[in-house]
C-alpha cells in the first residue's frame, strides 16, 4: 500500500508542526554532539549562507550562459579554492554537488584521457574513500586496493609500485583520509605517478579546507596540493570544513585539457544543443551562492581562525585519549580528524553505544575496531563536556 498524496493539502503551520515531529528521534548535531555528519559553521555564518542560498533558491545551475552571476560565482569559487591549493595558472575546475561527483567526473576525465586502454583500473588504499569504488562501478574500472598497516596505518609504496601495470589509469592519494585522519605518503606517491606517467588525483574532500589553513599557522603539513608535479586532478568539498550548504565541492586539474575530458556534449537532440560539465543537469543556484557566500565572508583570516580553534579543540579531546590508560589514537593526525582504539581491555563499540546513551554520537569502525571523530566548530564550545563524558563511559564500561 502507497502512500496517497492528500486531497487537500495542509497549511504552513501544520508542516511546521510536522517538522519538529520528524526531527525528534535525530542526531542532536545542533548541541554538538556528533562529530561528522553537519559542518555547523556558527549562528552568524549558518544565516549569511542560508541567506545566500535564499538569494539564488529559484536560479538554476543548468546553463552557465542564462545565469550569469551563477557563472561567475563558480568561476570565482573554483578559482578562489585553485589558489588556495597552489594550482598553476592554467589549472580549471567545476562546481560539483558534493566529494562522490567530484570523484566521479575525475575518473570519467582519466578514463577518457586514456581512451586506448580497454580495461583499465586505479590503484587506492582501503582507506580511499568509497567514492572510488562507486565511481569504478559506474565507469567499469577495476579497483586494486592496498592495505593500510602498521603503526601508521598508510599504504605503503612499494605495495602501489607492485600492483600497478599498463593499464593503472590513476593513482589516488588522500589528505587525509575519512578513516583515521592520516594523510597517504604523497610526495612519494608523486614521485611514483611521475616515474610511471600515471594520473595522481589527491582527495582532499576533506582536507582542502583546513590543511591550507593549518599550514598557514605554521604546522608542519607535507605537500598534499598541485605543488606535487604529478597531481593531476584534487577533490575539495566545501560542504565539509569549507562550511558551505550540502551540496557543494569542486575538482580540479591541472589543466583545460585533463578538463575537457569530463564534459558531455550531445548535439544531436531536438532540444538544441545540450552541454553538461558535470553529472547534474539541473543544479541549485542556492549552493553555488552559499558557497560564494561563505568563502567571501570568512576569507583567509576566518578560515585561519576557525581551523586554529578547531585544532586546539581537537588535540584537547586527543590529549584526554591518549592520558587514559584504555585508549589509543590511530597514527599521527595532522588535523582535526582522527580516530582510536582501545589497548585492549576494553570494547570500543561498548564505549560508542554507552557515549550514545549520553547523546554523543561517533562512529563504529573496523579494520581495527575503532571510532572516529571529525572535529568541527559547532563541537568546539562541547569538548568539555565531552572529555568529562568519555571519561566516564570508560570508567562505567571496565568493570
Ligand atoms: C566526504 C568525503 C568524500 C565524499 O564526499 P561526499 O560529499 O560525501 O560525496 C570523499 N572523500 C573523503 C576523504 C571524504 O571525507
Amino acid at each position: 500500500m502507497h502512500l496517497k498524496l492528500r486531497e487537500r493539502g495542509i497549511d504552513e503551520e501544520e508542516l511546521a508542526t510536522s517538522f519538529k515531529e520528524l526531527k525528534k528521534n535525530d542526531l542532536d548535531w545542533e548541541s554538538g554532539r556528533t562529530f561528522g555528519f553537519v559542518y555547523y559553521p556558527g549562528e552568524h555564518a549558518a544565516r549569511v549562507i542560508m541567506n545566500a542560498y535564499n538569494s539564488f533558491f529559484f536560479e538554476n545551475g543548468l546553463n552557465p550562459t542564462v545565469f550569469k552571476s551563477l557563472r561567475r560565482m563558480e568561476n570565482e569559487v573554483v578559482s578562489m579554492i585553485a589558489s588556495l591549493l597552489n594550482a598553476p595558472d592554467g589549472a580549471v575546475g567545476h562546481l560539483t554537488s558534493g566529494g562522490t561527483e567530484s570523484i566521479i567526473c575525475a575518473m570519467k576525465a582519466s578514463q577518457k584521457f586514456h581512451n586506448k586502454i580497454a580495461h583499465p583500473n586505479i590503484v587506492i588504499a582501503e582507506t580511499a574513500h568509497p567514492a572510488f569504488n562507486k565511481a569504478a562501478d559506474l565507469l567499469n574500472i577495476q579497483v586494486r586496493t592496498v592495505a593500510c598497516k602498521g603503526k601508521i596505518p598508510t599504504p605503503d609504496i612499494s605495495e602501489i609500485e607492485y600492483v600497478i601495470d599498463e593499464n593503472t589509469i590513476m593513482l589516488v592519494g588522500s589528505a587525509p583520509c575519512y578513516p583515521n585522519g592520516l594523510i597517504d605518503p604523497l610526495e612519494e606517491l608523486s614521485g611514483l605517478a611521475l616515474r610511471k606517467n600515471i594520473w595522481l588525483h589527491v582527495d582532499a574532500c576533506l582536507g582542502g579546507f583546513i590543511l591550507p589553513f593549518l599550514e598557514q599557522l605554521g604546522a608542519k603539513i607535507p605537500a598534499f596540493d598541485f605543488r606535487l608535479p604529478a597531481v593531476s586532478s584534487i577533490s575539495v568539498d566545501i560542504h565539509k570544513y569549507g562550511y558551505g550548504a550540502k551540496g557543494s565541492s569542486v575538482v580540479l586539474y591541472r589543466n583545460a585539457e585533463l578538463r575537457k575530458k569530463q564534459y558531455f556534449v550531445h548535439t544531436s537532440w531536438p532540444g538544441g544543443v545540450y552541454a553538461s560539465p558535470s553529472l547534474t543537469g539541473t543544479r541549485s543556484g542556492g549552493a553555488i551562492a552559499s558557497a560564494w557566500a561563505i568563502m567571501n565572508y570568512f576569507g583567509m583570516k576566518g578560515y585561519r581562525d576557525k581551523a586554529q580553534e578547531t585544532l586546539h579543540a581537537a588535540r584537547k579531546i586527543q590529549k584526554a585519549i591518549s592520558q587514559s590508560n584504555e585508549l589509543e589514537i590511530v597514527g599521527d593526525p595532522l588535523a582535526t580528524v582522527f580516530s582510536f582504539i582501545s589497548k585492549g581491555r576494553i570494547d570500543v563499540y561498548d564505549l560508542a553505544d554507552e557515549l550514545l546513551s549520553r547523546g554523543w554520537h561517533l562512529d563504529k569502525q573496523m579494520k581495527p575496531p575503532s571510532l572516529h571523530i571529525t572535529v568541527s566548530i559547532g563541537n568546539i564550545p562541547y569538548v568539555d563536556e565531552f572529555i568529562a563524558d568519555l571519561e566516564a563511559s570508560v570508567e562505567k564500561i571496565k568493570y
